[in-house]
């Protein structure tokens, strides 16, 4: 088989099984196997540039950089649509549909799908462009990043049209919202409110690796162009599904406006059971002749109707207002109702987010308020029934000071919460670094549980995370619930935690911001704990991907001499705050600052190795060759279209044996 049928089959399998993964959630290999071919298929295209494919599967992972997104015009405009709320509205429609068209008209019900709105466009079988829809008339070019999303094909299947746009909606489903949401919690950041803003937030990120980490979906719901080979909504979505497309099953043909509000109802009910958010139904006339007939007025289609579930709301008291304190001593005022049957739920409590939207709701304790579930997955309060307030209520006084602790409370320019200060000196803070400390990520310690963890600082039996190294099995004996086995287990779950390597220490001790990967960084850049304490901000924000806010917060950390205290306990028990000697005989400062390429086949180590060689030495592995690059390790059949450029731009070239003399 020639490199070139070699490539290509492995394209086309790879696809397949990403097709089958993704759009029809039906993997017909693990994915290890999966793994394996794309790695194979990645190294065949090192060698090969020749063959470059902008669509082949390889570069989903993402890469590009895109620093200011193209405003493209759409070929065909993106209108926006009608709304209705009840049958009635939908009859009339239906009235208005009746005067302009003769004979019998057929409906499509889809879902509204609540994300970032999308027009594909695709030639010869290829996707060649992905657009927002901005004003509906003009959008922003974000191809580089829904390349990423990996049930949007990249080359369609069986027929397609020679050039045809498809517009779909980008979600991320709700199990993937969450999950990136813990980890922005774990990290002491901010977690994002809601799918939908998530989702378009993302496709404007400038990084397209960042994007493809994100679990994004694409919808597909209808195809614009000439000679598209199908005359109905309905036989559209079908094509659209052979082209190898995510279409949604859902959708479904009605005869008559009653099988409509069938649609509309079975859904206001099932929707809570899909893995993502959906705010309506979209129904449509199915017969494209009709709908060209029909046409448009300024705004949206004629043909066409969104029906807007009604958000579940109930009215109930809000008896107190109360505030909780995080880890990070964040203040979240939290309203406390009289308990409420809400879509399925019982509930008692709902966030008020922070002082700012207190006021401007005019909150204040015995209101009867109303409460939703919409988007947000926790319920919220939208409005206030002023009808029922009592006549003696006051404004809500906004607390000045910690609950807990009695701080005053500060609130920092650009920030929408207060804060309490007194980290090493308030309880839930206390705690929930400690509770921190010792999670799975962290230090992992077996035997110690949240709980537990409250009930030793409640005790006052710990008050920081280095205390825990001090306790002995008679301390912890006398707690509730604690037999002998337990407080063994216990004590021998926190001295194996000493052993847990630097970079997951440094990750537990709750620097704001410094999440597992920022720990990474600054551990492989300073090695040990002294090291990081003492750089300053200018040689912080020099390490790569540490910004300015990391800086700060990792130079307040260290400016505490309580937090440095706690350091050198650390220290003293024995836990590992330097890279381990083993870690560090491999890494050097040999190639510091030098931005290297590494392009084909190696014989004494693996490509991968090479790349971590260079990383562990200092240097910095890039992906192409520009005027920046320093080198260019060329293996065994490098393509010469490398070679050419980086002779061109006067770059050395260096063979791996040279390289691998360079850094021994
Ligand atoms: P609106 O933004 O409320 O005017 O509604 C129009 C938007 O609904 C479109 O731009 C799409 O992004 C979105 N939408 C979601 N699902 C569908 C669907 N099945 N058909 C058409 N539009 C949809
Ligand atoms: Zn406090």
């Amino acid at each position: 088989m020639s490199i070139k049928t070699q490539i290509q089959s492995l394209r086309n399998e790879l696809r397949e099984h990403n097709y089958n993964y993704y759009v029809l959630d039906n993997p017909t290999i693990d994915d290890y196997e999966f793994d394996m071919k794309l790695k194979q298929l990645q190294e065949l295209e090192a060698k090969h540039p020749e063959f470059y494919d902008p669509n082949s599967p390889t570069l989903r992972v993402g890469g590009q950089v895109t620093k200011n997104f193209e405003t493209i015009v759409h070929e065909h405009r993106m209108y926006s649509l009608d709304n209705s709320y009840s049958k009635d509205d939908l009859l009339d429609w239906e009235k208005r549909i009746k005067k302009n068209i003769d004979g019998p008209v057929e409906f499509v019900c889809e879902l509204k799908y609540d994300g970032a709105s999308m027009s594909l466009t695709y030639e010869k079988g290829n996707l060649v462009r992905a657009v927002t829809r901005g004003d509906g008339t003009q959008g922003d070019d974000v191809t580089a990043n829904v390349k990423t999303i990996k049930s949007v094909p990249l080359q369609l299947k069986g027929n397609y049209p020679e050039k045809f746009d498809i517009r779909g909606e980008i979600v991320l489903p709700f199990e993937g919202f969450n999950k990136m949401n813990e980890e922005r919690l774990e990290a002491g950041e901010e977690p994002y409110r809601n799918p939908r803003n998530t989702a378009s937030g993302s496709l404007k990120l400038q990084d397209s690796t960042e994007v493809a980490k994100r679990p994004l979906e694409c919808l597909l719901y209808s195809m614009k162009g000439r000679n598209l080979g199908f005359n109905t909504q309905f036989e559209g979505l079908e094509h659209a599904r052979q082209m190898g497309f995510k279409v949604p099953k859902a959708a479904k043909l009605a005869k008559s406006i009653d099988e409509v509000i069938e649609f509309v109802n079975y859904w206001d009910v099932h929707r809570h059971d899909l893995p993502y958010e959906t705010d309506g139904v979209v129904i449509k006339v199915n017969n494209l002749q009709q709908q060209e007939e029909l046409g448009y007025t300024a705004k949206a289609p004629r043909w066409a109707m969104a029906y807007k579930f009604k958000a579940e709301q109930v009215s109930t008291r809000l008896n107190e207002i109360t505030y909780q304190v995080g880890r990070t001593g964040a203040i979240t005022p939290v309203a406390n109702l009289e308990p409420v049957e809400l879509a399925g739920t019982t509930v008692k409590r709902a966030s008020l987010h922070n002082a700012d939207q207190i006021e401007k709701l005019d909150i204040r304790e015995g209101d009867e308020v109303y409460v939703e579930k919409g988007g947000e997955i926790i319920p919220k309060i939208i409005a206030v029934d002023f009808s029922k307030r009592p006549s003696d209520s006051k404004p809500t006084q906004y607390i000045t000071h910690c609950p807990e602790c009695h701080t005053e409370l500060t609130r920092q320019e650009g920030d929408a919460k207060h804060y309490c200060l007194n980290y090493n000196g308030c309880n839930p803070q206390i705690i929930g670094r400690i509770q921190h400390f010792i999670s799975r990520k962290a230090m992992d310690i077996e035997g110690l549980g949240g709980e537990t963890v409250a009930l030793l600082v409640n005790e006052g039996l710990i008050s920081n995370y280095s205390d825990l190294y001090a306790l002995t099995k008679e301390d912890v004996l006398p707690l509730e619930r604690m037999a002998e086995k337990s407080a063994e287990n216990l004590i021998t779950g926190i001295e194996a935690s000493k052993q847990i390597p630097f970079e997951r220490v440094l990750f537990a001790l709750g620097i704001r911001y410094v999440g597992e990967t920022v720990a990474k960084k600054l551990v492989k850049h300073y090695k040990n704990i002294d090291a990081i304490a003492n750089a300053s901000k200018e040689d912080l924000v020099s390490v790569d991907e540490i910004g300015e806010r990391i800086a700060e917060s990792v130079l307040e950390f260290f400016s505490s001499e309580i937090n440095r205290g706690f350091i050198e306990k650390l220290k003293s028990y024995g836990l590992q705050l330097e890279i381990s000697a083993e870690k560090l005989a491999n890494q050097t400062d040999i190639l510091k600052g030098q931005s290297i390429v590494v392009s084909g086949v190696f014989e004494s180590v693996s490509r991968t190795e090479l790349k971590k060689l260079i990383e562990d030495n200092g240097g910095k592995v890039s992906s192409s060759i520009s005027s920046k690059t320093n080198y260019l390790v060329a293996g065994k059949n490098m393509g010469p279209s490398k070679r050419n450029k980086a002779e061109l731009l006067k770059i050395s070239i260096l063979t791996e044996s040279e390289f691998l003399d360079i850094i021994r």
